[in-house]
């Protein structure tokens, strides 16, 4: 188990149990990131998007990335993530108010997502027709944690960054959709570490990524694997 952030790295990240059937495996990110000039690298690396952008986001309902069913990559690999267990510990990084936290916790799993925006989770909950209840999260200043009455979904309210596997534990599984894509190129190593260090040893974790010249494709500047063939 991989304990310290000085023992995580990209490369490792690639030789855990992760599950990435999917236009492109995680593990290429590396492969490809060697063969990348540096110009495609500084391409990506500089460009940020802040938290309060989201926030805008969301106050205005520019969530183009929102689909109002659930995920066909989900649906398509979901037996090959359970891999025969039953009551698997599922997190959403980044979870906006993705549907598929609704369709997963019916088939009988729990559910933890991290979400910036108040928004979002309080839309999630009301769209779903779930009650809910909510609390301040005593460890981290100014979070809140959402939860439905059967306490099948969980739903922190802060930047991801803060969350750790204190509050719930690791994970049996991660669906990583819109998250890794999301997050700003200088971040990707505290992310990967940070979902690395969430991760139980029988962990599968689906990732939907993308492969792209961010010099021919500005439009997608911000998605996380950057260089063709
Ligand atoms: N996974 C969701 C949402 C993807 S869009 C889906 O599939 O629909 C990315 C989401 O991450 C947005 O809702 C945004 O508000 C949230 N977000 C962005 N940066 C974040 C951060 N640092 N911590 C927590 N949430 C963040």
């Amino acid at each position: 188990m991989i304990t310290g952030q000085s023992r995580v790295n990209w490369g490792y990240l690639a030789t855990v149990p992760v599950l990435l059937s999917i236009r492109i495996y995680l593990s290429a990110f590396f492969l490809f990131k060697e063969s990348c000039s540096s110009s495609m690298l500084a391409a990506q690396e500089n460009r940020v998007i802040a938290l309060e952008e989201w926030e805008e986001k969301w106050q205005q309902d520019k969530i183009g990335f929102h689909h109002p069913h659930v995920h066909k990559m989900l649906e398509a690999n979901i037996d090959k993530v359970v891999a025969g267990r039953t009551g698997i510990k599922f997190f959403f990084p980044l979870c906006g108010k993705a549907v598929d936290m609704k369709w997963t916790a019916e088939l009988g799993h729990t559910v933890v997502g991290v979400e910036l925006t108040e928004k979002a989770i309080r839309q999630f909950f009301e769209e779903s027709e779930m009650s809910y209840t909510e609390e301040n999260v005593p460890t981290i200043p100014g979070a809140k944690v959402f939860r439905n009455s059967e306490k099948t979904v969980s739903l922190y309210q802060c930047d991801i960054y803060k969350f750790s596997s204190s509050l719930e534990g690791q994970f049996g599984a991660i669906w990583d959709r819109g998250a890794l894509v999301a997050i700003n190129p200088k971040d990707r190593e505290k992310y990967a570490a940070l979902m690395v260090s969430l991760m139980a040893p029988d962990c599968r974790y689906l990732l939907d990524t993308l492969l792209y010249n961010p010099e021919l494709h500005k439009a997608l500047h911000r998605s996380s694997i950057f260089c063709t063939g």
